[in-house]
C-alpha cells in the first residue's frame, strides 16, 4: 500500500460527468489498496471567468487590495471543483473529504496571485487517510501569514500537488492531464512528434521553461528540490483500465540517469514565440555597459533572456537581448528615454517578430558537435541564426519567427526524434 498523489487539470474537472469518471479513477486507486490524497484543478474556464468578472468591474491598475480580492475570488474555483469531486466520491460509495488550502493549512508568503509555499501541515489529511477518507486538497492556493487566502499563479495547481506530495512523502504523484505525456516536441508542430517513456527532471526544466506547457515550470523545480517522483499521464482514458497499465503509462520525470533512460543525445525540441529582440547599436565600448543597459532594465523588474554583445569597432559596439514580448514595448521606451542619452549610443532598434528554437537533452554533456549539427541542419533550410545561447544541457538559436515551424520539424528530423528510441 503506497501513498499516493492526483492531480487533475481543469478538462478532467470540465463537466459533472468528467468529475465522476475522476471519482470512479481515484475510486479504483483507493480500492486497491493506496492512500489517496487528490489534488483538482478549477473546471476548465472558470478561472478566467472568475478573473474576466473582476475585470469588468475594475480594470484599475492592481495594488495590494485589489490583487488580494483576486485571490480570494479565483480561490473558490478549485473549492468548488474539490467539494464537487469529494461528492462524487461519496456518490460512489467512498468515504471522503475535501479541503480549500487554508484548512490543511498550505501556509504561503504573501505575494498575491504569485504566492510561494512555505510549509504544509500534513496532519489533518494524515488523520483522514488513516480513517480510510479519500482526501481532496484544492490546488492552486494557501493562506498567508496574516490569514489571507493567497493563490500560486496561473497553472499553479501542479505545484500544489507536487508540494503535497513533497510534504506527505508519498511514493509518487501522478499529473493527470490533457495530453498523455511529454513529447519530443509539439505534435502540433510535428506529427511525428513521440511521447518520452521518461525525461529527466533537469530537461523536463528545461522544456517547461521553453513553452512546453505540461506542467507549470516551479512544479519542476519543486519536484526536483524534493525529489518528488512525478509522472505526466492523460486523464481521457477509460476510467476502468488496468491500474498496473495505468501506472506505467505517460512520461515518468527522472532523478538519476539511470540504464533504462532513453539513450537518445537530443531528448526534444523546445520553442517559444514569446520573445522579442532589442538591440543598441553604436554604445561606446567602455567598462559598464552591461550594468548600464541591463540594470536598468532589471531595475524595471523585466526578464532578460539571450544576450550579445559584439566585438567593437572603432571603440563603439552593438548590444542586443531578448525579452518577453509582453514587456517589449516597455523596455523599447525605457531604453530610448533613460538609458542611451546617458550612454551616448547611437539607436535603439527592435523586433517582435522572433523566436527561440532550442535543443535539450542531458546527453548533450557527453556529446560533442551537437551545437554544430544543429546549426548545419539550419543552415541547409536556409534559416539565418540571429542569435545563440548555450547551456550544459541545452542549445538555443534566436530566429526569424516565420521560420519557427521549418526549424522545429528539420531539428527533430535531423536529431532523429521520429524514430522510436533504441
Ligand atoms: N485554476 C488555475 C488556473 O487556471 C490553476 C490551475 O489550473 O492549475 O490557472
Ligand atoms: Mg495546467
Amino acid at each position: 500500500m503506497a501513498l499516493i498523489v492526483h492531480k487533475y487539470g481543469g478538462t478532467s474537472m470540465g463537466s459533472p460527468e468528467r468529475i465522476r469518471n475522476v471519482a470512479k479513477r481515484v475510486a479504483k486507486w483507493a480500492r486497491a489498496g493506496h492512500q489517496m490524497v487528490v489534488v483538482p484543478s478549477a473546471m476548465s474556464g472558470e478561472t478566467n471567468r472568475l478573473l474576466a468578472l473582476a475585470k469588468e468591474l475594475s480594470p484599475a491598475k492592481p495594488g495590494i487590495a485589489y490583487s488580494r480580492e483576486l485571490d480570494q475570488l479565483a480561490a473558490t474555483g478549485e473549492q468548488a471543483s474539490s467539494a464537487l469531486l469529494a461528492i462524487a466520491l461519496q456518490a460512489e460509495g467512498m468515504e471522503s473529504v475535501s479541503y480549500s488550502g487554508w484548512q490543511v493549512p498550505i501556509k504561503t508568503d504573501s505575494s498575491f496571485t504569485k504566492a510561494r509555499i512555505e510549509s504544509i501541515d500534513d496532519k489533518r489529511i494524515r488523520t483522514d487517510l488513516s480513517a480510510g477518507r479519500v482526501v481532496i486538497v484544492t490546488g492552486f492556493q494557501g493562506v498567508d501569514p496574516e490569514g489571507n487566502v493567497t493563490t500560486l499563479g496561473r497553472g499553479g495547481s501542479d505545484t500544489s500537488a507536487v508540494a503535497v506530495a513533497a510534504a506527505m512523502k508519498a511514493a509518487e504523484c501522478l499529473i493527470y492531464t490533457d495530453v498523455d505525456g511529454v513529447y519530443t516536441t509539439d505534435p502540433r508542430v510535428v506529427p511525428e512528434a513521440r511521447r518520452l517513456h521518461t525525461v529527466s527532471f533537469e530537461e523536463m526544466l528545461e522544456m517547461a521553461s521553453m513553452g512546453s506547457k505540461v506542467l507549470q515550470i516551479r512544479s519542476v523545480e519543486f519536484a526536483g528540490k524534493y525529489k518528488v517522483p512525478l509522472r505526466v499521464l492523460s486523464s481521457f482514458t477509460n476510467w476502468d483500465i488496468d491500474i498496473n497499465e495505468e501506472a506505467k503509462s505517460g512520461t515518468l520525470i527522472t532523478f538519476e540517469e539511470d540504464e533504462n533512460m532513453e539513450q537518445a543525445v537530443v531528448s526534444g525540441i523546445a520553442f517559444n514565440r514569446d520573445e522579442a529582440k532589442i538591440s543598441i547599436l553604436g554604445v561606446p565600448d567602455t567598462p559598464g555597459i552591461a550594468y548600464n543597459i541591463l540594470g536598468a532594465v532589471a531595475d524595471a523588474n523585466i526578464e532578460v533572456d539571450v544576450i550579445i554583445q559584439n566585438i567593437s569597432k572603432e571603440g563603439k559596439t552593438d548590444f542586443s537581448f531578448t525579452v518577453h514580448r509582453n514587456d517589449y514595448t516597455k523596455t523599447l521606451d525605457l531604453l530610448k528615454a533613460k538609458v542611451t542619452p546617458k550612454l551616448g549610443a547611437a539607436e535603439v532598434v527592435g523586433d517582435a517578430k522572433i523566436c527561440k528554437v532550442s535543443i535539450v537533452g542531458i546527453g548533450m554533456r557527453s556529446h560533442v558537435g551537437i551545437a554544430s549539427k544543429m546549426f548545419r541542419s539550419l543552415s541547409e533550410e536556409g534559416i539565418n541564426i540571429q542569435m545563440i545561447s548555450t547551456s550544459e544541457i541545452k542549445t538555443s538559436v534566436v530566429i526569424d519567427e516565420k521560420y519557427m515551424e521549418l526549424a522545429v520539424r528539420a531539428l527533430h528530423k535531423a536529431f532523429d526524434l521520429d524514430q522510436p528510441a533504441a
